[in-house]
């Protein structure tokens, strides 16, 4: 309930700063730390410039180096609870590679990310409203690369991709049609399930690595709702998406394959940045076409859609540059 009074107050868009710890690798370089917690509001950041100059940056919640999963999750599911009350729910993780994206979603065993928790919130919830609610719960998995859609959860992983596309319901939403759904029912299932689609994702390519911070990452919890009292009945999508690294590549260094890759890249960023911040300023034209990751969330995105969009960012001195331009992004979305 208060959750939903504050979103009364602040919109549908939120923005979380999670910034990761330095690394051994970059202390041994003797690389330092730039970003500036020096406060008592757990909403503000200051970058330090390589001239010692100050920059502040505000978000909806800043999470250190020091906060661990529970405490991103703690923030983060009254957000993934409300698709349980008909919502559609967008969740985003953007960033340069290496700044902690696939932590904060997918996690580790011993670390479990949103993705994870979240399944598990939704069990629990369902489970506490029983008496009032049935719920049935489908995940799908997708990929979506040089504007390709893969499914990340076919049952034959031999078979040839199935070329998959977004095309309008008769409803007027945005689906994808052929797309796996698996029905889950208990938390058991879900780990091998989410484990299974981050695999599939590195086929046919020879550094997996590499490929996922080219790549956007997009899990689908779909929650039919039948209320037992009055029989109505509700169909809504909660979004987990990793994005592919933000950061720029060199212009110089790159060309053929990657600089196709780049350029899809950057072109759906830019498409999703602009998106957001047509929704946050109320624009009556959003541009959701100009790539097919915001062609795939349309539906998911605006209205009364929620939004939540983590900026993953590197304490080092040695990603200054890169930091910055994540941090701007950010701050225009907000
Ligand atoms: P990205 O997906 O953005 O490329 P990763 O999630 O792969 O980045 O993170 C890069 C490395 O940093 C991984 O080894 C990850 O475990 C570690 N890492 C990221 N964020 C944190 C954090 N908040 N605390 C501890 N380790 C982290
Ligand atoms: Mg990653």
């Amino acid at each position: 309930r208060l959750y939903n009074e504050v979103i009364e107050l602040k919109g549908n868009i939120r923005v979380f700063c999670r910034c990761r710890p330095l690394n051994n690798d970059e202390i041994a370089k003797g690389c330092t730390a730039v970003v500036d917690f020096d406060s008592s509001l757990d909403n503000e950041l200051k970058i330090i410039g390589a001239d010692s100059s100050k920059k502040q940056f505000k978000f909806d919640h800043i999470f250190r180096p020091e906060d661990n999963q529970e405490a991103v999750f703690e923030q983060t599911s009254p957000l993934v609870v409300s698709v349980l009350d008909g919502f559609n729910v967008c969740i985003f993780a953007y960033g340069q590679t290496g700044t902690g994206k696939t932590f904060t979603m997918e996690g580790t065993a011993e670390n479990r990310g949103v993705n994870y928790r979240t399944l598990e919130e939704l069990f629990r919830v369902s489970e506490e409203r029983s008496d009032i609610m049935r719920y049935q719960l489908f995940v799908s998995m997708l990929e979506v690369y040089n504007e390709k859609i893969r499914d990340l959860l076919v049952e034959d992983a031999d078979q040839p991709a199935k070329k998959l596309e977004v095309k309008q319901s008769a409803e007027g939403t945005q689906e994808v049609p052929g797309l796996s759904e698996v029905p889950v029912h208990k938390t058991d299932e879900v780990w091998q399930l989410l484990k299974r689609g981050s695999c599939a994702r590195s086929v046919g390519s020879t550094n997996a690595n590499e490929l996922s911070s080219r790549s956007h990452c997009l899990l689908r919890v779909t929650v039919l709702g039948e209320n037992l009292v009055n029989g109505q009945r509700t169909r809504s999508h909660l979004w987990l998406v990793d994005l592919a690294g933000s950061e720029r590549v060199g212009k110089i260094e790159v060309e053929g394959e990657r600089l196709k890759e780049s350029q899809f890249i950057n072109k759906s960023l830019s498409s999703l940045g602009d998106v957001i911040s047509a929704l946050a300023s109320k624009t009556s034209h959003i541009p959701y076409r100009n790539s097919k990751l915001t062609h795939i969330l349309q539906s998911s995105l605006g209205g009364d859609c929620k939004t939540l969009m983590f900026v993953q960012i590197s304490p080092s001195s040695a990603d200054l540059g890169e930091t910055v331009c994540s941090l701007n992004f950010a701050s225009r979305v907000r």
